[in-house]
């Protein structure tokens, strides 16, 4: 019988994990800057698989630990105290919901314990060089012939594709009626014939995203997840689920510690500037930890996220870049130096750099405005005179 996590009392469960990590987590993957190849970091993930502690919001029935919101709160705070190393775990993060949602049973049989397991790393095939923002106009074809379908297209940024076994896509299965119509969500083993990989090296010199081509890439009409046509819908619950992810407050509390102890090493403490700046920080980041209750309480595993999950997105990101943005600037001429603001952590420079993409994966937070206002305050909306 698998263990009643939320049963514990929450002290316990912190120990626990604390206990578990100073463990099994060696020190040498502690506080990396970057996310490391899956050879470097995989030891980990099978030791929380191991431990039946890989997967903090599924249900229990399919491995699990069936966190509450709060929990999964916690959980998350004690993995990032502890500078756990940042996992290839799309497949239990974003896809696993989606496959428990909208999967067979012979899907969710299949997928489910090889992605815990960490026998398949996935990677997130959406964006396209003209569909990134407006992600249904989507091109990448998929033909339907029999029990086949044969992918031809291109797809970009890519996240971990050179690493990835498995990449869940989308692609287009029909042209005609409007766009959101005749996209299908496909599961494709990236050793299929006529898939490439072409990493992409950024500005900060790493190539953590790619290109990846589909020249006639064929795989059985049973990996597809959902409905043909209907993939949008799929999309959109795992959207729900990532921006959840991406709304997460760890990186705003980790840039929050960050500035503090900049502020310190600068000895601006007793600035009033500095000082606003820091109660500002702590309320953003406050805030953020309540609205990711809020919105991680409404997730469930029937595949409905409202709409209303862009504030978390927009909140959490900005509170992150407006937080190493001061920092940066407390650095002065440290923010470039490695031996600052604290043991282990990078340079503030660094930290600024990675705060900027945010913003834009998940869904450029423009795209989220515009969704909050159309969508969930029904603003810009044509007045019947
Ligand atoms: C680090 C990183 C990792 C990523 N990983 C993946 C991944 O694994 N898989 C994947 O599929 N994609 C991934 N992406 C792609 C990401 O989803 C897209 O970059 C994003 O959706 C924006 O699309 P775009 O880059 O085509 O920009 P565009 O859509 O061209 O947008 C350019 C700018 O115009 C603005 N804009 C566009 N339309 C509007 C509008 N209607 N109203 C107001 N402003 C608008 C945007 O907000 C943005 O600022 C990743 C991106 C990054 C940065």
């Amino acid at each position: 019988m698998s263990r009643d996590w939320n049963a514990m009392a929450e002290e316990d469960f912190r120990a626990h994990l604390r206990a578990f990590i100073a463990e099994l987590c060696p020190a040498n993957l502690r506080h990396l800057r970057l996310r490391q190849p899956p050879t470097v970091t995989m030891p980990w993930y099978r030791a929380l698989h191991a431990a039946g502690m890989i997967a903090p919001g599924w249900p229990a029935e399919f491995g699990g630990m069936a966190l509450t919101p709060e929990r999964h709160l916690v959980y998350i705070e004690e993995m990032e105290a502890a500078g756990t190393p940042w996992l290839h775990d799309s497949g239990v993060r974003n896809l696993g919901p989606a496959i428990i949602a909208f999967g067979t049973d012979a899907q969710k049989a299949e997928y489910l314990p090889k992605i815990a397991a960490g026998e398949q790393i996935w990677c997130q095939g959406y964006s396209e060089p003209g569909a990134g923002s407006d992600l249904a106009s989507l091109r990448c074809a998929g033909r339907i012939e029999g029990d086949r379908i044969t992918i031809t297209g291109q797809k970009i940024w890519t996240t971990s594709a050179h690493h990835a076994t498995h990449c869940f896509c989308l692609v287009r299965t029909a042209g005609d009626g409007p766009k959101q119509h005749g996209i299908t969500f496909v599961l494709v083993d990236m050793a299929t014939p006529g898939i490439t990989v072409r990493p992409i090296r950024n500005l900060g010199g790493e190539d953590d995203f790619c290109e990846v081509f589909f020249d006639g890439a064929t795989v059985g009409t049973d990996c597809i997840l959902g409905a043909v046509d209907d993939g949008w819908k799929v999309a959109r619950s795992l959207l729900g689920f990532e921006r959840i992810w991406a709304g997460s407050p760890r990186r705003a509390r980790r840039a929050l510690d960050e500035l503090e102890a900049m502020v310190r090493t600068a000895g601006l403490e007793d600035e009033g500037l500095w000082q606003d700046r820091l109660v500002q920080a702590e309320f953003d980041v406050l805030d953020g930890q309540d609205l990711y209750s809020r919105f991680a309480d409404l997730v469930s595993v029937d595949g409905t996220i409202g709409t209303e999950v862009s504030a978390l997105k927009i909140h959490a990101t900005e509170a992150f870049q407006r937080i190493s943005d001061w920092t940066l600037e407390a650095a002065g001429e440290r923010g470039t130096r490695d031996d600052a603001p604290l043991p282990g952590q990078p340079a503030p420079a660094f930290t600024w750099f990675e705060s900027r993409a945010p913003t834009i994966f998940s869904g450029a937070n423009e795209i989220h405005r515009n969704i909050l206002a159309q969508r969930v305050l029904g603003l810009g909306k044509r007045v019947a005179s």
